[in-house]
């Protein structure tokens, strides 16, 4: 039997097809050993802008 390595939810037999009626849960296209709604969590999300301040200078 084949689990999501994340969340664990069941990626064969008939746990699976419940849970792919329940909650849409596909096995990951990506990752085979996750399902699509942890691939999904697992996009790496863009860098969040970092405040470039320019007080490099010491002051005194
Ligand atoms: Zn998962």
């Amino acid at each position: 039997m084949k689990n999501c390595q994340k969340c664990k939810v069941p990626l064969e037999g008939w746990r699976f097809k419940l849970a792919h009626a329940l909650f849409g849960i596909m096995p990951s296209t990506k990752e085979p050993d996750c399902c699509n709604k942890c691939e999904a969590k697992d996009v790496p999300q863009a860098p969040a802008p970092s405040e470039q301040s320019g007080d490099a200078g010491a002051a005194n």
